[in-house]
Parts: C-alpha cells; structure tokens; sequence
C-alpha cells in the first residue's frame, strides 16, 4: 500500500486520503490581522470562523495540516468536554455548568453546519454509544444519564445488554449509554477540509514553518526558521507541541500518548455484523477501549494510554490482544497498521481556552474529547478577537492549576496516578 503522504504519521488516515500539495513555508516578513499558530482543528477552526468575518489571517503550521492530533485521532466526535458535568459545576456551579455544556451542544452544531455549508466530505456518521464493563461503570453512567436528563435537557438513551446485543456483537459490555446527536468521521479529511474551507475565504496556511518564538507586546510577532508574522491577535493552538513557545500553557497540560489501530477491510458483511448500526462505541474506563468502522469496512480500534514519548513496543500485537477481548469473532485478524499522538489533558480535565494577554489567545486541554470541542474553540476566540468575549469568558472562570513536578517530573506523578486508576477499574 502506498503512503498518500509522507508528512504524515503512517496511519490509516494518511492512506485514504488523497495526496495534498505541500503548501509554502513561511519566507520573509508579513503582516496579518490575526497570526494563528498551529493547523490542527483548532487553529483552522479559528482561522475560519476569523475568515467569515473579514479578518487578514495567517496560519504558521510546524509540519502538514492535521499532522497531529487532529490529523490520527478516533474520530469520535462526542458532546460534552474531556471531563463530566458534575466536575464542571465543581469548578464553576451548576449556572456556567449548564451553560459550558450548552456550547458543547452548539459546537456540534457547529460542526454539522461546516460539512454541510463548505462541502466536507469526511464520511459523518450519527451515533454514539458510551459502554460500562462492570456494575460500577454502569451506575455511573446511569447516573450520568439521569443528571444530563434532568438538569441539562439532554436527552440520551440507556440500552440494557440485550438492547445493545441488537446494534453491538459484543460480549464484554453491560449496557450502553446511547447519544444520537454525536457521532464519528474521518479526522484528516475533516481537517483537511476545514482547511480548504479556510483558504476559500482567503487564509494563508504556511506549512513546515515551525514558530521558534513568540514576542509578545501590543503588536505581538511569531518567528520561524525564515520569516516573521506581525500581528494584531495572535491565537496558540499548538496541543501537546508548544515546547517553549508559552510555558504558563505547557505547564497546564499532561501529553498522554493514545494509539488507534486498523484491520484490514472485513467486508462490508462482517464489518456490519460487529456494530449493525455504524455508531462509534467507546468504554468508560481510565485506558480505555473505542472504537468504530471505517468507510471502507475495517474496524479502528484505539485505547492504551501511555506516558512516553515513544510508540509502545509491538504496538500492533497490543492493539490486535485488545480487539480480540472485546471481539472475540475476529481471532483470525490483525491489526494492519497501528499509530499513536499525543493528548492534552488537564488536571481536571477541563478544557482549557483564554487569553495569555490582552491580545494572545489560547485552547488547549480537550483531554482526548476535542473533535468536536475545537471547533467551538476556534470560534469562540474568534468571537472574542471581534469583540464578543461572553463566551470565552465563561471558559476563562476555570481554574487550572499547573500539574505538580513542572515539565520533568510531572511524567512520573502520572505514570503512578495512571497505574491507580487502571488498577481501580479492573478491581471495582
Ligand atoms: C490517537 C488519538 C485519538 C483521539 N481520539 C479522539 C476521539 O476519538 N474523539 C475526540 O473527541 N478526541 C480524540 N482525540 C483528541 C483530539 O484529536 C484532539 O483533542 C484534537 O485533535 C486537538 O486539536 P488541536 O488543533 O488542538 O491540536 P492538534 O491537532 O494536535 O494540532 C496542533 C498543531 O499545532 C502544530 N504546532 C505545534 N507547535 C507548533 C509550533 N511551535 N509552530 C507551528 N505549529 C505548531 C502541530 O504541528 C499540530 O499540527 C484523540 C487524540 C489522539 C492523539
């Protein structure tokens, strides 16, 4: 198989995607009304919705349009943010809870209208279900549900094991938590296609121009190996990769290694008779499993959470035992290929979006729930930038606390606290 593009992590996604040209990197001086760095979802987001609203934008990307993240996740695209609601009101009452999660709702919106209004073929496909392995997982979700209910009008579905027996061949789960309004694609050609949405309405994407410093002031300046952009606002949204550029952001989030794999295509038969109903499932466990079909009838299944920077050795055998507990059927399949990056959470794995100074803003922080949270990022800072920040304003009332250790020993605080929660959710 030939890779599309060899500026992308090896994946699934790269190959099925078609080839883009390398758009130029950043030579010489410019100036923007807006310099956005970083061209995952949430950079393009913003560029975009800055685009729409007349703004002069330029996007400085270190390496290809949706090489992180973005560019190699699961695709799940869920409402809601990386952490519950019962944390939110925790952190800022039941009043912002509410109304943070009301965004989230609108950022799937949001992300329904962008397909649709700029023709992003990404292969969208409704439904998600949220799956207990055990009997305290499923008196939290079931909880969960009662709350998201009552409190948020949220209307979710609970599927008792026989239910979810007619949509999922599995025998691993108890139930299901069922959200219609979520759902899953392919995330390259959604971030591909943000892009060209974005260069549509005259955004300049520079590619291979890695940000070496940012200069902040009333007119801040990004500066890369061969040009500088001056700028009115400045919008980070490098994820996991700042690596200097703001270490009061880098700080505030844990990179946490994630990995997906693909079998081969199954058929369209055998693909079906593992989730009849297309959805994308995902278990409710610290490492936990997820997992969905693909366009062209493989399984992508992704989980095993990791601390180091490098893939875990034989990643494909590790992907192919953690299939087959959950699909027993599929004994005679491997995984093809398998691939991991990294995702940002945050101590309280709320997310993270604000403003650094008065004309440097940021979101950061999805905690591994930023498909469809990036987009509303993007535009609420675009908001912001045009003078509307009520609701990036709710956002800011979040407190973060940096993660205890600073950049060298919060890796091994996590490796413990992450050996706690695996050990919990196979105990109890
Ligand atoms: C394996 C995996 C599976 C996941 N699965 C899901 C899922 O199923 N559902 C879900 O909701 N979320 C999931 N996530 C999380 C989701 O993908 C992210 O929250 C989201 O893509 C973050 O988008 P972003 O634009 O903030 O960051 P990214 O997509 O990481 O983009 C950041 C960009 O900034 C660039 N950059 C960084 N530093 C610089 C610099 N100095 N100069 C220039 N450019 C720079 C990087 O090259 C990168 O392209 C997953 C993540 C991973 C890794």
């Amino acid at each position: 198989m030939s890779r599309a593009d060899p500026d992308h992590v090896a994946s699934w996604y790269a190959d099925s995607v078609p080839a883009q040209p390398l758009r130029p990197a950043l030579a010489g001086d410019c100036h923007a009304d807006v310099c956005v760095l970083g061209a995952g979802y949430t950079g393009l987001s913003a560029a975009l919705s800055l685009a729409e609203r007349g703004y002069r934008v330029v996007v400085l990307e270190a390496r290809r349009v949706g090489w992180g993240a973005s560019g190699r996740n699961g695709g799940q695209a869920i409402v809601g943010y990386g952490c519950e609601v019962d944390m939110l009101e925790r952190l800022v009452g039941h009043a912002d809870a509410r109304v943070l999660f009301d965004f989230s709702r609108d950022g799937m919106a949001l992300l329904k209208h962008r397909l649709a209004h700029y023709a992003i073929h990404c292969d969208w496909r409704d439904g998600h279900a949220s799956v207990p392995i055990n009997a305290r997982q499923e008196r939290g979700l079931r909880a969960g549900l009662v709350e998201l209910a009552q409190r948020y009008d949220y209307p979710l579905q609970w599927w008792d094991r026989q239910q979810l027996g007619q949509h999922l061949a599995s025998p691993r789960y108890c139930g299901a938590m069922f959200d219609a309004a979520s759902g899953h694609l392919h995330p390259l050609a959604y971030a591909q296609g943000l892009a060209r949405a974005a260069e549509g309405l005259g955004v300049t994407v520079h590619e291979q121009s890695p940000v070496l410093a940012l200069a902040r002031g009333p007119r801040p300046q990004l500066r890369t190996a061969h040009g500088r952009v001056s700028a009115e606002h400045v919008v980070i949204a490098g994820n996991a990769w700042l690596q200097g550029i703001a270490p009061e952001l880098e700080s505030r989030i844990m990179p946490v290694g994630t990995y997906i794999g693909a079998t081969p295509p199954l058929g369209a038969e055998r693909a079906r008779a593992l989730i009849r109903n297309d959805m994308a499932v995902a278990d409710v466990s610290w490492a936990l499993d997820y997992f969905r079909l693909s366009a062209d009838h493989r399984l992508l299944f992704g989980g095993r959470a990791s601390y180091s920077a490098l893939p875990p050795p034989g990643l494909r055998g590790v992907m192919t035992r953690r299939m087959h507990a959950v699909f027993p059927q599929l004994k005679d399949v491997a995984m093809e290929q398998a691939w991991g990056g990294y995702v940002d959470i945050t101590r309280n794995r709320a997310p993270h979006w604000g403003r650094l100074t008065p004309n440097v803003y940021f979101a950061q922080g999805f905690s591994g729930h930023g498909v469809a949270a990036t987009g509303l990022a993007g535009a609420v800072i675009a908001e912001a930038i045009a003078g509307q920040s009520q609701r990036l304003d709710v956002f800011e009332r979040i407190a973060h606390r940096p993660f205890p250790g600073g950049r060298l020993l919060r890796t091994p605080l996590l490796v413990a606290a992450m050996s706690w929660y695996k050990l919990r959710d196979v105990l109890w």
